[in-house]
């Protein structure tokens, strides 16, 4: 850990995300001259949902399972986020990634709030039916409390378009019509997005290219590393090597592939179609060798892409990093602390908020073309969205020269004023001021 960036100044379990990104706001906000009645409503989620529920399983045994569902924000427009499934999930987890919501859609200009959802489960070891029941016993569990114009959940780590059939289902019963507008990330079958799948990966492509054209490093002669070959990373992978970026490293849960040439992301991904768990495990080509999980963060590369999960680069490994440009593809793979060190050393981290929300946008298209009845063409959405998170960069960069910080607290910066703003107009804050950026 460098010199001048000591533990002390940040909370005190460094891999607390909640703990990690109200720090980002704290520091975000001495940036704006907030009333402290603002700081005190952002800071806290305006319901906190924790329902119990039970499951009848596949052995007759009937279990209780916990739940949870933050409603951070409805200063914009509705409540908007994902729904994980995973043993961790807890409600002090889920209020952070509540949080990060609201500031993810307020960055990226989109007219909703921020929510987050979860239950505690191993979906690992559950059969196909168990999850439905489990999906469908917590959709009812919170059913009063979402809707297309209240609370709008989304797929996250472990439920996918499936999962959200299962709710729109639940949710259409419920009120007596069709409601395909109650979830996004739905299949294309049942007024699912063209382009939502690719959305997340191609959204980083294009933030991670326009990066280094700012840099001034040639896509044609820089290389990258992506951890997570999943949702995320396999397809900001295929887009980056379309780009001719050469992909010298991809990662995922049975270890680190490189080859300094460049790795074939088309039979990659062929590899993983076919593969029978779901991952990269027998992949081969010529030149390729194998390398430690660790080893990758360690590569001299102009990109590296952490897009597996939270809490990868921290103070622990931190000093490894070798890459100019960082962008974020998870939610907060990397820890405050190491934020703060790699700022430092001058390493440019294109923050969360910005480099994932293409996941969001698309969601946000799903959602009015199903209030409205139409249909875009894929092209049509994947350009809206490069073109709103192209902007969103421009805006970033513009922030963080005039203010002279990194480009995380410019997005925090960004994403809050918009929310005063709003809170101003909405008459919410009696002697509120409004923030001049
Ligand atoms: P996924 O489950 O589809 O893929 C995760 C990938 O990471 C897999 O390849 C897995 O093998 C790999 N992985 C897991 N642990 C690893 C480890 N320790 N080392 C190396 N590889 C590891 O998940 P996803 O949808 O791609 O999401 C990845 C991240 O992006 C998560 O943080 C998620 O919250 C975030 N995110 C996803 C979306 C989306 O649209 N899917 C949108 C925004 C943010």
């Amino acid at each position: 850990m460098s010199v001048a960036v000591t533990k002390g100044q940040f909370c005190a379990d460094e891999l607390d995300l909640a703990a990690n990104v109200n720090e980002y706001f704290q520091k975000a906000v001495q940036y704006l001259e907030l009333d402290s009645n603002v700081r005190e409503s952002l800071e806290k989620p305006e319901r906190e949902i924790a329902v119990s529920f039970p499951v009848p399983m596949d052995d007759g045994i009937t279990r209780i399972f916990n739940g949870y569902r933050v409603q951070h924000s409805s200063v914009r427009g509705p409540y908007k986020g994902g729904i994980r499934y995973h043993p961790s999930v807890n409600q002090e987890e889920t209020k952070g990634l509540s949080s990060l919501m609201t500031w993810k859609c307020s960055l990226v200009d989109i007219p909703y709030g921020g929510a987050k959802g979860g239950v505690a489960c191993n979906p690992g070891t559950m059969s196909q039916n168990e999850l439905e029941r489990l999906t469908r016993q917590y959709t009812k569990a919170i059913i009063r409390d979402i809707g297309p114009r209240r609370d709008i959940p989304a797929p996250d780590m472990n439920t996918d378009e499936q999962t959200m059939s299962w709710i729109y289902d639940e949710y259409s019963a419920f009120v007596g019509r069709s409601e395909l507008a109650v979830v996004t990330g739905k299949p294309i079958s049942l007024g699912g997005s063209l382009g939502r799948r690719e959305s997340t990966g191609y959204g980083i492509a294009a933030v991670a290219l326009d990066m280094l054209v700012v840099k001034g490093y040639d896509p044609l002669l820089s290389t990258a590393a992506i951890q997570g070959f999943g949702k995320v990373g396999s397809w900001a992978a295929r887009r980056l090597s379309d780009a001719g970026i050469r992909i010298v490293a991809v990662s995922d849960i049975s270890g680190v592939y490189h080859k300094k040439e460049g790795l074939s992301i088309g039979q990659m991904v062929e590899h993983l179609k076919n593969s029978s768990n779901g991952t990269l495990e027998g992949y081969y080509e010529d030149g390729l060798t194998k390398m430690p999980q660790e080893d990758i963060f360690g590569l001299d590369v102009t990109l590296l892409i952490p897009a597996a999960m939270e809490n990868q680069i921290t103070s622990k490994n931190v000093d490894k990093i070798n890459a100019k440009i960082i962008v974020e593809g998870a939610n907060g793979p990397i820890t405050a602390i190491a934020d703060a060190i790699l700022e430092e050393k001058g390493i440019i981290v294109v923050p969360d908020i910005l480099a994932n929300a293409g996941g969001v946008v698309v969601s946000y298209f799903e959602w009015t073309q199903n209030l409205q009845g139409y249909s875009l063409d894929k092209d049509e959405i994947i350009s809206r969205m490069d073109k709103k998170l192209k902007g969103g960069l421009r805006e970033l960069l513009k922030t963080r020269d005039e203010k002279g910080t990194s480009l995380r607290f410019a997005a925090y910066i960004i994403a809050i004023n918009r929310i005063v703003e709003a809170m101003n107009m909405r008459g919410w804050i009696s002697h509120g001021k409004r923030a001049a950026i």
